[in-house]
């Protein structure tokens, strides 16, 4: 049988706990589990922490408030990450967010898809470093919350706080809302 996480090939049946719901983001059909993400499964570490897996097993802890440094940077030679990695950033420690990446291998640092919480996410890591630009400007400098950056609707402290340069602040962030690498930047800053 195939192992219903990552599609290897298993001679042990799935079994899932009771409280188990996250069967939405199980990737492959085939009713077995694999060792490996028995592991995964069953050890809470995997879904408290944001982390990277080498194909060949080795984990990553990405220690918290590294988490986007991580992504625009992946922290890994070349020759690992043509190896094959897989990226998860957890926010509430709560969920196995990383079931929706766990039968893919990324191979490349410039555009890779990650696990964000549950959610599916590519990344074009030079986009994401504009974006982190803006964003820091946008928190340190004219004290926006993430509110107003999530939905570009500003106070009127901060557009006196932005002056000439509101409307522009504000056009630009309606037009990226909603972009997936957007919310992660505004999230994790
Ligand atoms: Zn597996």
């Amino acid at each position: 049988m195939k192992c219903v996480i990552c599609g290897s090939d298993t001679c042990n049946k799935a079994i899932f706990k009771n409280s188990f719901t996250a069967y939405g983001n199980l990737q492959c059909l085939g009713g077995g589990m694999c060792d490996r993400c028995d592991e995964k499964i069953n050890n809470s570490w995997y879904r408290r922490n944001s982390w990277i897996e080498l194909k060949g097993g080795k984990i990553i802890q990405i220690d918290r408030g590294n988490e986007l440094d991580s992504v625009m940077n992946i922290p890994l030679s070349d020759k690992e990450i043509k190896s094959g990695f897989r990226l998860y950033i957890t926010k509430k420690c709560r969920k196995h967010g990383w079931l929706s990446i766990g039968d893919r291998f990324e191979y490349s640092r410039e555009f890779f898809a990650i696990a964000f919480e549950d959610e599916l996410i590519f990344i074009d890591s030079n986009k994401v470093k504009e974006f982190y630009e803006f964003v820091k400007m946008l928190k340190h400098k004219y004290k926006l919350s993430k509110h107003e950056m999530y939905s570009g609707d500003l106070s009127l402290k901060s557009m006196k706080r932005l002056r000439g340069k509101y409307r522009c602040v504000m056009r630009y962030i309606k037009r990226v809302k909603g972009n997936p690498m957007w919310e992660l930047v505004v999230c994790l800053i």
